[in-house]
């Protein structure tokens, strides 16, 4: 049988899969000697049988009962006993952060007997009796499943206007009663009085709290796999609501938005818990610790340094202060944003705590992506209407909202929204996905809104205390008399926390410039340059761009572009060229069809020549002509419409082409007359554009141009195709290697074949993806994937990320066949995949020769594919 409870002394931080990163931090710490709450850890295994099979493993109860016997006798105390009783705290803790998305409660072990026991062992009834008005909200609200609210407007009631501080024990003992009455009439029980029984269904309740629907939505959003169950801490409690000389706190050991040095942290005195998080009381900075409790302060700065060169990482921290005691409650590798990490990651080197492989892996593509975005112009015509935390950088404008329903449906409609709220919670995650920006007027950095945003990578001003914000009436009011209410524009600027009303007009962001090749002196755009070189100097993968015209070429190549994997010709026959595609379909003789490709053979040149001579002596890979030639044409019902309308009065070449419309109808264009079809079934066409392809490159020297086929199921089509190919460019006396996408499952299946007369594979896994599931793309995307993720049949569209197991299990296949029929066949992929992250990984495994994205996302490719080499 496995073994399903560990104590912190038993567990390390490397145990992440098994204890979850709390317990394993925890265990982390104990060992390092640090003043950790005793207690233990039951696995995420246990959870994961629980939520299969609905009940405890066989053996957990037992295991459970030795642990916490261990535990009593070490601290001498019974749990819940009625003179002196141990309490302990029960808390989720999952392999990765999911910030404020599970359960945890505290005080287990109180009842109307143990809490006179707890008021006389400390001399403190007021704090006796809150300790235990604080089990019986949280065990009613997270085990019991009453409405939060319920007992959170009692103790509004009660407090009319005082801070929690003020109530006497007298008012706090009324509100248990007044509480156990909720739980009576919710459940039709009395609240559990047995401390067993109590922490029993935490535990439950905690496993349970894997699978609350925000949690679910949290995991699809960060991309965190649905099966891995969390663990559950048992802590002795310690107490930071035992008065001034007690408090409770969280830290960063360097500020998480710069990345600076520095104290950095929110302290609450006389308050237990999740009080600082949740913005109950304002928030005093660390720093003012110092005067209050200067011993604890001293050591918390030295514990601090302590967990930072253990983990050679920023960490942050959750400590609580009981009587001038100092006690660690949970540190793991601080969340921090894009820019930080980038600088965090090279003082890290610079300190000499990693090395520069390490600091390639400590930021990722979504980050740098993040750092592209565009922030606003410095405007002297807009002026802040008031100030907050800058909480998660990011230039955001959009209509202010003041409830997560109305962000979401607004955001539906496609509009721009920034939810504004007093203070956020877990139930506003929907709302802050839906939002460009999160706006409130409560909180610190530490706040709930601040960490989640961050995480998310989302614009969030945090704690603007002027403003005024009502959110019945979806309003909130400035300083100066300025009232914004739901649906007005609002601009905030999560990088200095300004809020402007109205919308402020947006600038380059700096590391943009950088890679467009413009000198920037900057802190951020010098680790940036640095983490980039690193990466370039490990990376196995070249990256190239997905780029049809001159410009695109160019700004390709500034963003680091080692060629173009993908150059599209029929956004060449668009525009003006359109008239000349409907003369060659509508030619009814050959000589008027090719007159039409003469026609067209010179525009084609020209933008050969432009693309060649941007890329300077770079690969170019052109793609025959590719899509359904309906594409090229007008509406069948439009022109139908006006043919009909017009009567008699119709031209005849309107005629001509609602017939050509009619005769090239498809039920199926996606799978029907394109790609290599196309070339084989209109004479000319590729050879119009093979010799177009062989003009440009004589006429500029350098030019190294590849020739795509597309949409190949068979190798006959590619042999038909080629020979011609080969006829032409020999005539013309270039070279140029022939190759073909890999996009359709046959051709993938049949790669052997197809590469004796491939030089070079392109995987085009948007088509590979639509044909190995059967998506269409354009319609299914939109129409039901939002309720396969709901049903978790995949958690990332196959079209975002490549499926390894369908998709990439061809590629790896037609990787390997066509290897082994030619050695050095070229391969590459020029799908949107090409930009995705992971899916950068993937072809690095698989050893592909390079990726091929849009412009953009280059320099991301580039940094993923150094990452995914060290
Ligand atoms: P979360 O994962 O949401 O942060 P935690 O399990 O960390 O939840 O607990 C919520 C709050 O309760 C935190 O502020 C934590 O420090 C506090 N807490 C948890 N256990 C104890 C304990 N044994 N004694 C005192 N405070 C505790
Ligand atoms: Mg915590
Ligand atoms: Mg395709």
């Amino acid at each position: 049988m496995p073994k399903f409870v560990y104590d912190f002394s038993e567990g390390n931080k490397d145990l992440k899969d098994l204890l979850g990163g709390k317990g394993a931090n925890l265990a982390e710490m104990t060992n390092l000697g640090l003043p950790v709450p005793p207690g233990f850890t039951i696995t995420t295994e246990a959870c994961r049988h629980y939520l299969a099979q609905g009940t405890v493993p066989e053996g957990l109860d037992e295991e459970v009962s030795q642990h916490l016997a261990k535990l009593e006798a070490r601290m001498g105390k019974r749990l819940g006993d009625p003179d002196d009783p141990l309490l302990v705290s029960v808390r989720s803790g999952a392999k990765y952060s999911m910030p404020g998305m599970m359960e945890t409660v505290l005080n287990i072990g109180l009842n109307d007997r143990s809490v006179l026991g707890l008021a006389k062992q400390s001399g403190n009834e007021r704090f006796a009796w809150d300790s235990y008005r604080r089990l019986i909200q949280m065990f009613g609200k997270t085990v019991l499943g009453i409405e939060g609210e319920l007992f959170e407007a009692e103790l509004e009631r009660l407090k009319n206007g005082r801070q929690d501080t003020d109530l006497s024990a007298e008012e706090l003992r009324g509100l248990v009663d007044t509480y156990k009455g909720i739980v009576r009439e919710h459940t039709g029980r009395e609240f559990p009085s047995d401390p067993r029984e109590q922490l029993d269904l935490a535990i439950k309740a905690v496993f349970d709290s894997w699978n609350t629907p925000r949690a679910k939505l949290y995991r699809r959003q960060e991309r965190i796999p649905d099966d891995l169950g969390t663990a559950v801490n048992v802590v002795t409690m310690v107490f930071g609501n035992l008065g001034e000389d007690s408090g409770t706190g969280v830290a960063f050991t360097r500020d998480p938005g710069t990345g600076r040095k520095g104290v950095y942290g929110d302290y609450l005195p006389n308050a237990q818990g999740e009080d600082v998080v949740a913005g109950i009381r304002n928030t005093i900075p660390l720093q003012e610790l110092e005067r209050l409790d200067p011993k604890s302060y001293r050591e918390l700065l030295d514990i601090m340094a302590r967990l930072e060169s253990h983990y050679r990482d920023l960490c942050d921290i959750e400590f609580t202060i009981e009587r001038g005691k100092l006690w660690m409650l949970q540190t793991r590798v601080g969340k921090r944003t894009a820019a930080a990490a980038f600088r965090i990651a090279t003082q890290l080197v610079d300190e000499g705590l990693i090395d520069m492989d390490e600091a390639v892996k400590r930021v990722s593509g979504a980050q740098l992506a993040q750092l592209m975005f565009p922030r606003f112009a410095e405007d002297a015509a807009h002026r802040p209407i008031t100030k907050g935390m800058n909480a998660s950088p990011g230039a955001a404008v959009g209509k202010a909202v003041f409830s997560s329903e109305r962000a979401v449906e607004l955001a539906e409609k496609g509009e721009a929204v920034i939810l504004v709220r007093r203070e956020t919670n877990p139930d506003d995650l929907g709302g802050m996905i839906a939002a460009r920006g999160i706006l409130t007027s409560r909180g610190g950095k530490t706040s709930h809104a601040a960490v989640v945003a961050r995480g998310m990578g989302k614009t969030c001003v945090c704690g603007a205390e002027e403003l005024d914000v009502d959110v019945v009436n979806r309003r909130f009011t400035a300083p100066g008399g300025v009232v914004v209410n739901e649906g007005d524009v609002i601009s905030i600027d999560g990088t200095t926390g300004a809020v402007y009303l109205g919308e402020v007009p947006v600038v380059p962001s700096p590391v943009v410039e950088y890679f467009e090749g413009k000198p920037v002196d900057d802190e951020l755009v010098a680790a940036v340059d640095r983490i980039m070189r690193h990466a370039d100097s490990v990376r196995r993968l070249k990256v190239r761009a997905n780029a049809d015209t001159p410009e695109d070429a160019a700004r390709a190549r500034r963003f680091g572009a080692e060629g173009i994997g993908l150059c599209r010709t029929e956004h060449m026959f668009l525009g003006e060229r359109r008239k000349l595609v409907e003369d060659l379909i509508l030619a009814a003789t050959p000589e008027e069809r090719q007159a039409a490709l003469d026609a067209l053979e010179p525009l084609q040149t020209k933008d050969f020549v432009g693309i060649f001579t941007a890329m300077d002596g770079l690969p170019v890979t052109i793609r025959l002509i590719d899509p359904p030639l309906h594409e090229f044409l007008p509406d069948l019902t439009e022109l139908a419409v006006k043919v009909a309308t017009a009567g008699e009065a119709a031209s005849e070449r309107d005629r001509k082409l609602l017939e050509a419309v009619k005769r090239l109808h498809e039920q199926n264009p996606m799978l029907g007359l394109r790609g290599v079809r196309l070339g084989l079934v209109i004479p000319g066409l590729f050879a119009m554009q093979v010799r177009a392809i062989a003009t440009a490159a004589k006429q500029v020297p350098n030019a190294k141009a590849e020739i795509m086929i597309p949409l190949v199921s068979t190798v006959q089509e590619l042999e038909i195709v080629r020979e011609e190919a080969q006829r032409i460019l020999a005539e013309a006396g270039v070279d140029a290697m022939i190759g073909t996408m890999i996009e359709v499952p046959r051709a993938a299946l049949t790669a052997g074949q197809i590469a004796e007369a491939a030089e070079f594979f392109s995987f085009g896994t948007n088509d590979l993806t639509q044909m190995t599931w059967g998506f269409s793309r354009d319609d299914c995307e939109s129409s039901f994937f939002g309720k396969y993720f709901d049903l978790g049949v995949f958690g990332v569209s196959p079209f975002e990320s490549i499926d390894r197991s369908g998709v990439g299990r061809l590629m790896r296949i037609a990787t390997e066949e066509g290897r082994r029929t030619r050695p050095d066949l070229k391969l590459g992929i020029c799908g949107e995949h090409g930009g995705d992250p992971a899916s950068v990984h993937f072809c690095h495994e698989l050893g592909l020769d390079y990726v091929s994205c849009s412009p953009f996302r280059i320099p991301i490719a580039r940094l993923e594919a150094g990452r995914a080499a060290v």
